[in-house]
């Protein structure tokens, strides 16, 4: 049987309409359910849907669909009792859009489609009035002509502009109806001119002209760029709805308005919205007039009031959570236009989500609750917003660590540690960051870098601090003491302000709203903790002992990584790494070992006695070595032009005979250790005796020593074994010996495919997935994003970023297939995954499905990730946002 793509709003489906966004949209879908199951007073329509658009997409306009469309068409006529471009009575209707998720503004409609030079004196005649059906004609031509037609707006809106001042009024209602019908033939032949044809006055031709528009505008410029930040895939397409016209700007007995069932910027009981007396849909969204609240319409519409008020009671009773809805009065009679499940605010999400389990009209369950919030949610009640969305952005980059920051501008680390002294407000801006930038990484407020992805080293860190940080702004070029972005230039001291949960940079100070969770955010998050219970745990990367502390107290349940050198970024703590790594003799390597056992043995009991008795993975040194050693163009720029210390002359030696050029594949993790043999040795001497020193204060350390980068057996053989021996004589000094296990990341594909072999010699495996996903898909993890990521998801190359949100069918498959092979050999064996994915909620449900113990993130994406394991153990929650994996 031929696909049929047209159907009734009054249509019986086999399942509740609103279930049937894939195919209705989510409009459509909501409009045949206010119709067709809960009676609503919904004008009479239909929906064609979002197969007919894709097999317009594919092979052009659908066969049969112009029969479907006119019996339809006559359908709506006979409900009606009026005909399309009837020059007595005529039927008009509105052509809009509406795919399966939510884009506001960014596809085009059509509205008073059936007008032409015959129907607009029925339509004068029918309402007795002269004025209201020329002015509907104006702006149905005007709108035709720029949506199906292609036409500049400026073309109509300047011949109303100089209509309006030969009136001598600035209001468009005040424009009389001679100028009006002068205005509509004015109109005519702009689009006579500019097309060459005459403006169309068969309604079945401006029909199917105004569905193929909306058809179009899925793939119009404003659409795809919205897909692309909703993460809306782009083959979807767009259904389309027709629907008659009600017309709430007929008299003072009219208007239009929107109604949300209760608040959706608190979540508080009660109808909320606003409404215009008088007025099309057109005139609330543009915000033109003042409108009043809804509990206005008590005075003037008490009995409209009322009916609103029941409708909404029985929409949030039947949706059982918040509806956001518009309505007209045409007349004194009230008409439902739409009504969706509400986009809310975090705040709001997380008190209706909790009131609704209590309340005896809705009685979600908790699990339903749990599945109610997003990770967007969260954020936003986690860290500082932007107060407003109207904003001046000149640059966007990665949205690299949530929240916003306003600071004042300042290029080096010095400068802005200095300024903070001061009591300044600090935005640090550099090209990216390395661990010598850390002291005024620290000062700043927040953190903006023109190069680097999201696991570069600005956008870890700053995660790690629950810092703001956009990275990655390939638009602005810095200078010294200014940077450049367009137009704009920014000096060493002006104020800017960044956005790291969108990725914008605004010049200037925003006002920012503070985070406060609400009390439900605990409730929530305790209920996601029973529901994944010995399910999927939730770990933290952490490094010392506040961010370990911090992140307990977000609920985290161990570490599932301590990147050891990052507790050498400190100014300083690095000259000791970089003697270590530079080191020409035994007796010197030896040396600056010594003071690293020193410092590291500290740490690691500052970090034990934050998680006591919960497990801590230790990753033994894996530096990245470029990210340590001073930079050799800068030391070669400062040679050539003061000259170097004695102390630098030696370092610029030794940094150059170690410098590589591809530091990431280079002497890293194990590496290092098989290089620099004392190395790892020293390091679990210095966590033994942390732990003693634990153990003799009472304490309870879990410690689970992590090799990194190891892609052969034999080489977590030899690891092992340097680990064992110092595991060894540390016990040997023991009271009471501890319990140690020791595993290794598994972050390279070769990794992966022997994990069955490397699994002989390893207790757990933790997935390094920044690595894996940089040499599984040869994406280096520091270069590609700013530059070329944004193009391959506007191509549809990736759906996603992988760095963010785990490439399912490439490295996910390698997950996948690592942990089966690893448990083959050992049944019992532990799996982790600590690289960044581990907070995102799509590859938190890809790693539940791969069978994974635990998910390890950093301290502030702890409760999102608790969320999500949540959502994983149950299915994975709608939350309302499309999900998937990054490429095709
Ligand atoms: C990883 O590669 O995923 C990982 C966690 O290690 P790092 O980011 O420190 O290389
Ligand atoms: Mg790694």
């Amino acid at each position: 049987m031929a696909t049929r793509y047209v159907f009734s709003f009054e249509h019986k489906h086999r399942k509740p309409p609103m279930s049937m966004k894939d195919l209705l949209g989510g409009k459509g879908a909501n409009l045949a359910e206010m119709t067709s199951v809960l009676g609503l007073p919904v004008p009479p329509g239909f929906t064609i849907t979002t197969d007919a658009c894709r097999a317009y997409m594919t092979g052009g306009w659908p066969d049969g669909l112009d029969e479907e469309v006119a019996q339809h068409v006559n359908g709506l006529e006979k409900a009606m009792g009026k005909r399309l471009g009837d020059p007595a009575d005529p039927l008009l209707v509105s052509v809009r859009s509406g795919a399966k998720f939510s884009m506001p503004g960014m596809m085009d409609t059509v509205l008073n489609l059936g007008l032409n030079d015959e129907s607009v004196e029925g339509l004068a005649k029918q309402t007795d009035d002269e004025r209201f059906a020329y002015d509907s004609y104006r702006r149905f031509v005007a709108m035709y002509g720029r949506i199906v037609l292609d036409l500049e707006g400026s073309l109509f809106d300047e011949p109303f502009e100089a209509a309006k001042q030969l009136a001598d009024t600035t209001n468009d209602a005040e424009v009389p109806p001679d100028l009006l019908r002068y205005l509509v033939r004015a109109y005519k032949e702009i689009v006579h001119r500019q097309t060459g044809k005459p403006f169309p006055q068969d309604p079945q031709q401006q029909l199917r002209g105004a569905i193929e528009a909306v058809f179009r505008s899925w793939n119009g410029a404003r659409a795809v760029a919205y897909r692309v930040r909703e993460r809306i895939p782009h083959d979807l397409g767009t259904a389309v709805n027709v629907q008659t016209m009600v017309f709430g700007n007929r008299d003072d007995n009219s208007g239009t308005g929107v109604g949300f069932t209760r608040d959706p910027a608190t979540g508080a009981h009660g109808a909320y919205g606003d409404f215009l007396l008088n007025a099309q849909g057109e005139d609330v969204v543009a915000g033109i007039r003042n409108t009043l609240p809804l509990s206005a319409l008590q005075e003037g519409f008490p009995k409209i009031s009322r009916q609103l008020g029941q409708i909404f009671e029985r929409l949030e009773s039947h949706y059982r959570d918040m509806c956001d809805t518009e309505f007209t009065i045409e007349q004194g009679r009230l008409w439902m236009l739409q009504t969706r499940v509400g986009k809310r605010t975090g705040v709001a999400a997380l008190r209706m989500a909790v009131d609704m389990t209590k309340g005896r009209k809705w009685k979600i369950t908790k699990e339903e609750a749990v599945q109610r919030i997003t990770a967007d949610h969260l954020d936003s009640v986690l860290h500082p917003q932007f107060a407003s969305n109207k904003l001046d952005v000149i640059a966007k980059g990665l949205a690299a660590s949530p929240g916003a920051a306003v600071g004042r501008v300042y290029f080096t680390a010095n400068e802005a540690a200095d300024a903070a002294d001061r009591g300044e407000q600090v935005i640090l801006v550099r090209t990216e960051t390395s661990p010598e930038d850390v002291h005024g990484m620290i000062a700043s407020e927040g953190i903006l870098t023109s190069r680097g992805g999201l696991v570069s080293h600005a956008a870890v860190v700053a995660r790690g601090w629950g810092k703001p940080a956009v990275v990655g702004a390939e638009s602005i070029r810095i200078h010294p003491n200014r940077f450049v972005a367009g137009e704009v230039v920014v000096h060493e001291g002006d104020t800017i302000s960044i956005n790291g949960t969108t990725g914008e940079v605004v010049l200037g100070e925003v006002e920012l709203l503070a985070a406060e969770p609400p009390a439900e955010f605990r409730t929530i998050l305790g209920w996601a903790d029973e529901i994944r219970k010995g399910r999927l745990a939730v770990r933290a990367n952490a490094d010392n002992g506040p961010d370990a502390a911090n992140a307990r107290q977000f609920g985290a349940e161990g570490i599932g990584l301590c990147r050891t050198e990052h507790m050498f970024l400190g100014e300083d703590r690095l000259p000791i790494v970089r003697r270590m790594i530079l080191a020409d003799t035994e007796l010197e390597e030896e040396s600056a070992l010594e003071q690293l056992r020193v410092v590291q043995k500290a740490d690691f009991e500052e970090i034990l006695e934050a998680m006591d008795g919960l497990p801590v993975t230790v990753r033994l040194l894996d530096p990245p070595l470029h990210e340590f050693l001073p930079s050799t163009e800068e030391l070669a720029i400062k040679q050539a032009t003061e000259g170097l210390t004695a102390e630098e002359e030696e370092l610029f030696e030794a940094a150059k005979q170690w410098h590589e050029f591809n530091p990431m594949l280079g002497t890293r993790g194990v590496r290092l250790g098989v290089i620099k043999p004392g190395l790892y040795a020293m390091q679990v001497r210095a966590l033994m005796e942390a732990a003693a020193e634990r153990v003799k204060k009472g304490g309870d350390p879990i410690i689970e020593i992590m090799i990194p980068l190891t892609i052969t057996r034999p080489e977590l053989t030899m690891a092992r074994e340097w680990c064992e021996q110092a595991i060894a004589a540390a016990q040997r000094k023991a009271a009471k010996p501890l319990a140690v296990t020791i595993g290794t990341m598994i972050e390279t594909p070769r990794a992966c495919l022997r994990a069955d072999d490397i699994a002989f010699d390893a207790d757990f495996f933790s997935f390094g997935t920044n690595d894996l996903t940089q040499m599984t898909l040869g994406f280096s993890r520091d270069d590609v994003e700013g530059r070329m990521m944004d193009a391959y998801i506007q191509h549809g190359l990736l759906k996603r970023n992988p760095f963010e949100s785990i490439d399912e069918r490439g490295v996910g498959e390698l997950v996948k297939l690592a942990a089966h092979r690893g448990r083959k050999t050992k049944p019992g064996l532990k799996l982790g995954v600590c690289g960044e994915h581990g907070g995102d909620p799509d590859s938190i449900a890809l790693f539940h499905e791969a069978g994974l113990d635990y998910v390890s993130c950093s301290p502030f994406r702890v409760p999102i990730a608790r969320l999500a394991a949540a959502q994983a153990v149950l299915g994975r929650g709608s939350g309302g946002q499309p999900a998937g994996s990054s490429t095709a």
